[in-house]
């Protein structure tokens, strides 16, 4: 086992703040890297040292070659990528393994394939782990795309091989949509993620998102950590995130539990990661992709598990062996995840900028911030929306959802518009707390955007303090 002594973090925001905390609780030192436009950042603050990396808003959080050299010159002894940035880049750990940095995370090898949700889904196949039925590998042209929905049964979905962030996808009920999606589809994968091979896929009515986190060791030891529910989004992309799920009886949990584990297996994996299932409302379960990084949501199931994913990542990566047994693992209680977007949710979500002129988050029993900002601190327009995680836990399902509507109800963030209001209209909502929902709850309820702004608890002692200074004149 190689003990760090120090880590580089290759990434900014809530992420970066949660690896560095990670590092202190296991003595190792922190390198962060920033950007000018982060030069604020609570990630440049909290590390021990810090290194601009340029020259623009994102380039250098992209630059492979200037990152490791960083890593090297700094005497750090491995990198930790996050989520997102270079964190799904299988060049970054071939660099990092040439000049002698450990990476954090998986081989390159196994990021190359399971990156690509066709190859992926391929291996997946061959070992035995139901995939949805779809079109074997890419689809070429409109005729060959037609053939395929027509043989499978409409809907479908067309969706980028290597897509991600719920870009590139798009549902198709017949011919005349399917044609009319196939090119902008492949362009928009282009554009995007730099490959247009698009494939198609049925399109599972009313399912489920549920996913099983992964940790692999250095040695062949994989056990899972139970399950997520992710299927409140928007624009096929997560807004809360559930441990565990309303919907899995023990005997699912056990199947979908050793299918992953078969998958992680399949593809030599190593290090904490994410195989996403689709469930349908028959209970049936299939692969959708594999995620090889430490996830935004993986904070719901350190709470139910009581497992320091982030830790354990950074343990793995030094060689240490897993000191957890599946039979060590079981979920205890429920935990709710928020994920706090600097977003106008009346406006489709459109990101908002500009200053935080106010900022009180939540705290008491069962409520954990994962959070990147702070009181002054300016939301610049270059960077992924989400600026805070709000994670609730109770023993009952029902005591969580009334902690996260407390929660929520106690956050106060002024000066932008945050999903703050929306989320608290979602656990508010009647079918929410009977666990009554699926991919489509947001997209169904058009009244949740119809919420009330939030009062600030000091906005009366202003207006009282401004009344006075008005009546004397100050
Ligand atoms: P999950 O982790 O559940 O797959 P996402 O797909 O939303 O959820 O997470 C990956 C996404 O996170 C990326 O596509 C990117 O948009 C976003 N992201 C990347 N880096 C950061 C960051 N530092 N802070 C916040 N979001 C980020
Ligand atoms: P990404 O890489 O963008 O996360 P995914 O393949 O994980 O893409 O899909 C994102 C979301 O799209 C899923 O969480 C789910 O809500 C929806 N989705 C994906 N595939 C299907 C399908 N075959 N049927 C119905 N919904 C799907
Ligand atoms: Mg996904």
């Amino acid at each position: 086992m190689k003990q760090f002594k120090k880590v580089l973090i290759a990434n900014r925001g809530e992420i970066a703040s949660r690896v560095i905390r990670a590092c202190k609780e296991l003595g190792i030192k922190t390198v962060a890297i920033y950007s000018e436009a982060d030069s604020q950042a609570l990630h440049v603050k909290k590390a021990d040292e810090a290194y601009l990396v340029g020259p623009g808003p994102i380039s250098g959080y992209l630059n492979i070659n200037r990152i490791v050299d960083l890593a090297v010159n700094t005497g750090a002894d491995a990198i930790h990528p996050g989520y997102g940035f270079l964190s799904e880049n299988p060049k970054f750990p071939e660099v990092c393994e040439k000049r002698g940095v450990i990476f954090i995370g998986p081989s390159s090898k196994t990021i190359a394939m399971m990156g690509d949700k066709i190859e992926s889904k391929r291996l997946m196949k061959s070992v035995g782990v139901p995939v949805v039925e779809g079109s074997e590998g890419g689809v070429e042209s409109e005729e060959e795309a037609v053939a395929v929905a027509n043989k499978i049964g409409y809907p479908v979905m067309i969706k980028a091989s290597a897509g991600g962030g719920g870009k590139g996808i798009r549902i198709c009920f017949n011919d005349d949509e399917l044609i009319k999606n196939f090119s902008l589809s492949r362009s928009e994968a282009e554009k995007s993620f730099g490959n247009p091979e698009v494939f198609i896929e049925k399109y599972i009515e009313k399912p489920h998102h549920i996913e099983f986190q992964i940790l692999a060791d250095n040695y062949g030891n994989i056990i899972h950590l139970g399950e997520r529910d992710c299927s409140i989004q928007r624009r096929h992309q997560k807004l809360i995130e559930i441990a565990p799920s309303l919907i899995l009886n023990e005997e699912m949990r056990v199947k979908m539990g050793e299918s992953s584990i078969k998958a992680a297996r399949a593809c030599n994996y190593r290090n904490a990661g994410t195989i996403e299932y689709i469930v349908d409302k028959y209970g049936n379960y299939y692969f959708m992709e594999m995620n090889t990084r430490i996830q935004v949501e993986h904070s719901v199931t350190e709470i139910v598990t009581g497992v320091d994913i982030v830790g354990e990542q950074i343990q793995i990566a030094m060689g240490k062996e897993l000191d957890i047994k599946q039979e060590d693992i079981s979920m205890r209680g429920y935990a709710i995840e928020c994920r706090i977007n600097a977003e106008n949710p009346r406006k489709d979500f459109i990101p908002s900028t500009g200053k935080i002129t106010a900022y009180y988050s939540p705290g008491g029993i069962g409520v954990r911030i994962d959070g990147a900002v702070y009181k002054d601190y300016v939301i610049q327009p270059f960077y992924d929306s989400m600026i805070a995680k709000l994670t609730v836990s109770g023993r009952t399902w029902e005591e969580t959802v009334r902690r996260a509507q407390r929660a929520l109800d106690e956050y106060v963030v002024k000066g932008i518009k945050t999903t703050i209001p929306f989320q608290l209209k979602i656990v508010q909502d009647e079918d929410f707390l009977k666990g009554n929902f699926d991919t489509h709850f947001i997209d169904e309820r058009l009244y949740l955007r119809d919420y009330k702004l939030q009062k600030d608890p000091f906005d009366r002692i202003l207006a009282i303090s401004a009344a006075i200074a008005a009546y004397y004149g100050i």
